[in-house]
């Protein structure tokens, strides 16, 4: 029962702290007051101002792509993002049931179906395989798209998330979605900062979505930016979460289903500060990966780190432990001990609203369900 002893009194050494140890805290070291103060003093503390504005370049910049949009949070984010593409009411949507909740929300509030299919099991992240003999399977190509001829419904998105700011294959997943003409939208939620090839996540994809939530790598309370490399679909996506309203003078006219998504001005002061130490963010968390990697190498846990050609953003941590007995025992001992660790989700089709997906064999997603393991993140 005392097996994990040198690990709880490594994170604690650490993090220099014998109270208790959450996995992800914020840390506003930067111009975060000066910035909110600012909106205060200007009276524009709502959803139009100067730092959405500077938010929206920042993001642009930092992503390499054409157009950001700044909104409430990353799952509305990736609603509006699977609308923009195209996905209508009994479309489907191929993605993982290994992630996150709101990755199969955004899908569902467009009334489309998500598709559960594998992840790799070293990239956590939707597997590319796992699509392409999907879509060998069940796909065919119509004049209008591709379509499921089992169910006979449209697939009108491929959807992968990079799991804790680790990259899934996104370039074989963009050569399997433009194969079968499917729009491939990234959930990068939890990867801002991320690389595949030197290129950021969320920037591969036609649209790709980031979260500011309280827990992620940078926050600005709650916020989200939507990011595209095409400016029509950026300048759509703008559209889209400022009720479609048009432009003019004085006149309200608004020409479709818009929505009020937009990130107010106090939020994006917060997080243009936090933006500004996103370089500090990444390598203050690069040197706590490798003091973790070293550590674990000498106790014979499976650490994890970035695969070749990536860079991770190592957003939340995690250890890989030999079976659930282990798991538990891991998670039962550090939690007792008040280090936080929390296991990966469960799988999306074990929730009762997702339970009659649609899904492949998910070995792989079992597999990590049973072992992966977050432990303490934060930037110390
Ligand atoms: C955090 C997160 C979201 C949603 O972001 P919010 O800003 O909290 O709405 C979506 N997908 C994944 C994988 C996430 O981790």
């Amino acid at each position: 029962m005392n097996k994990f002893q040198e690990t709880i009194r490594f994170v604690r050494e650490s993090f220099n702290t014998s109270k208790f140890i959450p996995l992800h805290e914020p840390r506003f070291r930067g111009n975060e007051k000066k910035y909110l103060n600012d909106t205060i003093d200007s009276t524009f503390v709502s959803s139009v101002g100067a730092y959405v504005d500077k938010f929206e370049e920042m993001m642009q910049q930092i992503t390499a792509t054409s157009k950001a949009v700044a909104v409430v949070n990353g799952t509305s984010g990736i609603q509006v993002a699977l609308r923009l593409v195209g996905v209508k009411a009994g479309d489907e949507v191929l993605t993982q049931a290994l992630t996150f909740v709101a990755t199969a929300n955004a899908i569902a509030y467009n009334a489309a179906h998500p598709v559960f299919l594998d992840v790799d099991r070293d990239t956590m992240g939707l597997s590319p395989t796992a699509v392409s003999n999907f879509l060998e399977e069940f796909g065919e190509l119509r004049e209008d798209g591709c379509y499921n001829k089992r169910t006979g419904n449209r697939i009108a998105a491929c959807l992968p998330m990079h799991t804790f700011g680790f990259p899934v294959r996104i370039d074989e997943l963009v050569v399997v979605c433009k194969k079968w003409g499917i729009p491939l939208v990234e959930d990068a939620a939890e990867s801002l900062g991320s690389e595949f090839h030197g290129k950021p996540t969320g920037s591969f994809g036609d649209i790709g979505v980031f979260s500011f939530n309280g827990n992620k790598i940078a926050t600005c309370g709650g916020g989200g930016a939507i990011v595209s490399s095409s400016l029509s679909l950026g300048e759509k996506a703008k559209y889209l979460t400022t009720t479609a309203k048009k432009p003019h003078p004085f006149e309200y006219y608004h020409d479709e289903l818009g929505y009020n998504f937009r990130m107010p001005n106090l939020n994006a002061a917060l997080a243009c500060a936090q933006l500004e130490q996103l370089d500090c963010f990444l390598s203050e968390k690069r040197k706590l990966a490798e003091e973790y990697d070293h550590f674990f190498k000498a106790q014979d846990i499976k650490f994890r780190t970035e695969r070749p050609n990536t860079k991770a953003n190592y957003w939340l941590m995690c250890v890989e432990l030999e079976d659930r007995m282990e798991r538990d025992s891991f998670l039962k001992e550090t939690n007792d001990s008040k280090v936080m660790t929390r296991p990966i989700w469960q799988l999306l089709y074990k929730l009762p609203m997702y339970k009659s997906c649609i899904r492949d064999e998910q070995q792989n997603a079992e597999f990590l369900e049973e072992r992966i393991v977050n432990i303490p993140s934060s930037v110390k």
